[in-house]
């Protein structure tokens, strides 16, 4: 991408943030300000899509103009949330806000080409995510590298704040804390998450409905691309690093679509012995989309994932790396393996 197709502002002459803007600061700016944009990370997960929803409900209850853009839109597996029409693909032509929110987001360029170069002018920039890699871009940055997921802090936010909180909303941020937990299972869920759980509950929502619309509706393309995908499994380091690969003639030949695949890689993890597992995706363009995750806090995914110019957290991390997929594939799994390798 052409550096200066993005917009800088807020990041060229300004110092980043150093300590963390308070939800009583945020709601204030949130309070004062008319028109809003909602934006998330490229290839959305249900951590961004259920933020980037429940941000957009929240503030049209205030009675603000808000749209709510991601790279891809809405993906058709999230689709059943309350308030999905919401989102949209940005626009060709740039359209001016008073306050743009990046969210769940862990570098200003991974928010996409099309939806950066959609902002035309903006009086403020929010940052709010859980990434410890977050550079801290923008005006007004709250990163909590603790929270499981960015509806966590979400949830902080408007409850704190006395900001609007229904039950659409809460669906919302009950499906990113849900999908970015593991169903609360990873280590960094807390008993905080499961109160704020709790309290997601009495709002009113359904969790046994939820969860099947989450978890017990894939499209039967989404297990032929896993017979697949299990057929192509190899194992590094003595079994201690999985991984297997998605050539993007397959993904053509089975007819399934990116978000077909997210998930995928926890078959790998949760073999016995496997501390790290990866997912290699062959994408347009010459480049490849690797996906990492660890059972150890000591092999750390983001740390190997940082050095391929990727990031995201200790235990689930990625990058897009330039170059062949097999060629990519052995680079990546050679330093996943010295990682595990080292480890006492
Ligand atoms: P996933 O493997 O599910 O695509 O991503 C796992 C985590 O790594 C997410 O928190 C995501 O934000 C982060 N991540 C994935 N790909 C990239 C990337 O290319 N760059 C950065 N900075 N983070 C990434
Ligand atoms: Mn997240």
């Amino acid at each position: 991408m052409n550096a200066t197709a993005e917009p800088t502002a807020d990041t060229a002459a300004a110092p980043p943030a150093l300590t963390n803007s308070t939800f009583a600061e945020i709601a204030e700016v949130l309070r004062q300000h008319e028109t809003f944009v909602v934006l998330s990370h490229v290839r959305p997960d249900g951590d961004a899509l259920g933020s980037q929803i429940a941000m957009g409900l929240a503030l049209q209850k205030l009675g603000k103009k808000v749209k709510v853009w991601n790279e891809e839109g809405l993906l058709e597996k999230f689709s059943f949330l309350p308030g999905g029409e919401l989102v949209s693909t940005p626009p060709n032509e740039r359209e001016d806000f008073d306050v743009v929110l990046a969210l769940d987001t862990a570098t200003r360029q991974r928010l996409g080409e099309n939806c950066l170069a959609a902002i035309g002018s903006a009086k403020v920039w929010i940052n709010i995510d859980h990434h410890p890699s977050n550079p801290r871009y923008g005006d007004l940055v709250h990163i909590d590298p603790i929270a499981p997921a960015t509806g966590q802090i979400l949830f902080e936010l408007l409850q704190s704040q006395d900001l609007p909180l229904d039950e659409p909303i809460a669906e919302n941020l009950f499906a990113a804390i849900s999908t970015d937990t593991g169903s609360f299972q990873y280590p960094n869920t807390t008993a905080r998450t499961f109160e704020i759980a709790a309290d997601v509950l009495r709002c009113g929502i359904k969790v046994g409905e939820l969860s099947q619309k989450l978890y017990e509706s894939y499209p039967r393309r989404r297990i032929e691309l896993l017979r697949v995908l299990l057929d192509r499994m190899s194992f590094d380091a003595d079994g201690k690093v999985a991984s297997f690969s998605l050539p993007s003639a397959t993904a053509n030949e089975l007819g399934v679509i990116p978000e077909d695949n997210e998930g995928l890689i926890d078959h790998l993890r949760a073999i016995q012995g496997v501390i790290i597992a990866i997912f290699f995706e062959e994408l347009e363009g010459g480049k490849v989309r690797v996906s990492m995750r660890s059972k150890d806090e000591r092999a750390d995914v983001c740390e190997i994932c940082l050095r391929f110019k990727g990031g995201g957290h200790k235990l689930a991390a990625g990058a897009r790396v330039p170059g062949a997929l097999e060629d990519v594939a052995n680079r990546v799994i050679e330093a996943a393996c010295d990682v595990v390798n080292r480890l006492p």
